[in-house]
């Protein structure tokens, strides 16, 4: 038929414009979700077209970090329309299922969501940040052999790294060449809420140190902070703001963008 061709050329070409950035990390908690929706919301600021994928199936957080809880992506012709949180397009495994659902899904389900948010209509974007899954399992394997990452973010926190959880990761991501962008090392230091002197309780240039030994570039240090913390918790992400913690978010961007 003529021209069909022609169409399957063009989204294949789309297609390869989109840049995926995966952000992934050895375990959980380590503010991957944190550093996800602040990296995505630094690079729009600098101006990069950017789509945010929430692909932490057993504990998609950006709903709530972008305060777009309870919102449901509609579809056209099967193809989901993302929706926005805190200015950026965006998709969350939490925007298609009930919230607090528990999501006790088989690997393939998971891996065929993850395949359903990336090929959603993110129309002019030339970055999708992917928040993915912590350790290594079908969504990670699905990412890597289907979906093509340009390069791999990896969040740690100082604790993290000396139990190697992050090496794991990195290891996963090497194997299959997938580029390493570099290491953010978050948590690192502690930023006092009164003073703003940032103290060490694990030490410092661990995480740096463990970077070069990797041979991966350290991208970030982010401090542990109250403001941080609280500013996620209730839907305005430190780096959609001017003040001192949208810094280190920025930095990252600057960085990812390179
Ligand atoms: P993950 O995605 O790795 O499971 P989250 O991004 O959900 O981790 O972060 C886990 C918890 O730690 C959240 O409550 C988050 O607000 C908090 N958090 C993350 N990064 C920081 C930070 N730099 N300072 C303070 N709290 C943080």
């Amino acid at each position: 038929v003529p021209g069909v061709e022609d169409v399957r050329i063009a989204q294949t070409a789309e297609k390869r414009d989109r840049a995926i950035v995966a952000v992934a990390s050895g375990k959980g908690g380590v503010g991957k979700s944190t550093v996800s929706a602040n990296l995505a919301i630094a690079l729009a600021k600098l101006g990069v077209r950017v789509g945010l994928v929430d692909a932490d199936i057993y504990g998609p957080s950006q709903p709530r970090l972008l305060a777009s809880e309870g919102e449901k992506p509609q579809a056209e012709e099967k193809q989901l329309i993302p929706i926005r949180g805190a200015g950026v397009p965006m998709l969350s495994m939490g925007h298609l299922v009930q919230p607090g659902q528990a999501i006790a899904w088989r690997g393939p389900m998971a891996a065929n969501a993850l395949g359903q948010m990336i090929d959603a209509r993110w129309d002019d974007a030339e970055v999708l940040i992917v928040d993915m899954p912590p350790g290594t399992g079908d969504v990670q394997l699905s990412m890597i052999q289907k979906h093509k990452p340009a390069g791999v973010v990896i969040v740690s926190t100082p604790q993290d790294l000396a139990l190697i959880d992050a090496t794991r990761a990195v290891n996963l991501f090497e194997q299959a060449h997938v580029p390493m962008i570099g290491l953010v090392e978050n948590m690192a230091g502690y930023a006092c809420p009164h003073c703003g002197e940032i103290s060490d309780p694990f030490g410092s240039g661990g995480a740096e140190s463990a970077a070069g030994v990797m041979g991966m570039a350290f991208l970030a240090r982010i401090p542990l902070s109250i403001a941080i913390r609280t500013a996620s918790d209730a839907g305005t992400p430190p780096a959609a703001g001017t003040g001192p913690d949208a810094e280190p978010f920025m930095a990252l961007a600057g960085r990812v963008k390179e």
